[in-house]
């Protein structure tokens, strides 16, 4: 079986090459060129002519074609990446005074089926696996010749969906010979599969989890996010203290504000109540055009809802509307490119 090294662990390497019949410290030597700047085993000078050989015959070296790239008029930047098996995924860079942060897709598609976004339209093709990660940040910083320091989990698919593939791209990514960014640079966004949060959880990971809630009541959520049904909202609130409690970290809440529907002040209090044994960050986004019957609440509207919270000492902001005009908002990526 070929193996793809970009999607092994340090220590998956180590052992990999055991099997092979090395020394295991060429898995090290190996780890640390791929992210070194080494773009196929030829350029791993340390390592014997041989051994070069065998690994291009045993493994896979590839990272995801650049297939489309569009820049916004604000510097954002969209990537649509051709995976090997002919998958299409797209993936985003923003650049701001801190740093360049990355969306990244962790499926092909996506099976939660929200009623507002782009990239439940066809369903899930598959998972995407952690070198398919990786390869989404590396492509990104050799084409853009930047470092990305912040990756947001929130791209087409549920990273919950995929959690284990999901795990091993963090450690690789956040290894000191791998990627090297710091587990408190991710953050990981669900729709709230309880299970996963609590699998998610024993992980005891300092990154950011972020949730999208976008609405208090039961019947209204399970309308626009069919995952209500199976996990509402009373154990959605069980699993997240859960996970406060494991990992210490406060929770950040989604909510794309939808004109005439989730945006009144009843609902930021009813949220509030929900969320009282919680300690949150809510980061309001006015609904992106993606689907038919989404209109976005408009200026007034938001920040009158940001006052509910703020009146009550909740820190809350509105996120910043990068890349609408080449549909690199959030909500807006999709499976397949119909351009
Ligand atoms: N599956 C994960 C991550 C991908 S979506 C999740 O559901 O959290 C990233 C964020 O964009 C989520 O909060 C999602 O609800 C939100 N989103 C989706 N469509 C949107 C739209 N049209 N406008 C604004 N936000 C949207």
């Amino acid at each position: 079986m070929i193996q793809d090294v970009y999607s092994m662990t340090r220590q998956e390497l180590c052992d990999y090459m055991a099997a092979l019949g090395e020394k295991p410290y060429r898995g090290r030597q190996i780890f640390k060129w791929l992210y070194a700047g080494a773009e196929t085993f030829e350029d791993m000078t340390n390592v014997s002519k041989a051994l070069r050989t065998k690994l291009s015959e045993h493994c896979r070296m590839e990272l995801p074609v650049v297939q489309k790239k569009q820049v916004s008029r604000d510097g954002t930047v969209k990537f649509a990446f051709l995976l090997s098996d002919g998958e299409m995924i797209e993936s985003v860079v923003m650049s701001y005074h801190h740093g360049n942060t990355i969306c990244i897709s962790t499926q092909a598609g996506c099976n939660m089926g929200c009623a507002f976004c782009a990239s439940a339209v066809g369903g899930k093709a598959r998972d995407l696996t952690a070198g398919e990660m990786i390869g989404q940040i590396l492509a990104a910083q050799k084409e853009l010749g930047l470092r990305i320091s912040n990756v947001v989990l929130m791209g087409m698919g549920e990273p919950l969906d995929n959690l284990r593939e999901v795990l091993k791209f963090m450690e690789i990514a956040n290894h000191e010979e791998g990627l090297h960014i710091g587990y408190r640079h991710f953050t990981l966004s669900t729709c709230g599969l309880c299970d996963k949060i609590i699998l998610l959880a024993e992980e005891r990971l300092p990154i950011t989890l972020s949730v999208s809630v976008h609405s208090p009541f039961d019947s209204e959520r399970s309308e626009m996010m069919p995952v209500n049904k199976k996990y509402p909202l009373k154990q959605l609130i069980s699993a997240l203290l859960v996970y406060q409690e494991k990992t210490g970290r406060r929770i950040s809440v989604e909510y794309a504000l939808i004109h005439g529907k989730n945006d009144t002040p009843a609902h930021a209090a009813t949220l509030m109540k929900l969320f009282s044994r919680l300690s949150y960050h809510v980061n309001v986004i006015p609904v992106n055009q993606a689907r038919e019957g989404f209109v976005k609440s408009g200026a007034n509207e938001v920040k009158a809802f940001l006052d509910c919270f703020e009146k009550q000492g909740i820190p809350a902001t509105a996120r910043r509307e990068l890349g609408s005009d080449i549909s690199a908002a959030c909500g807006q990526l999709r499976h397949e490119l119909r351009t």
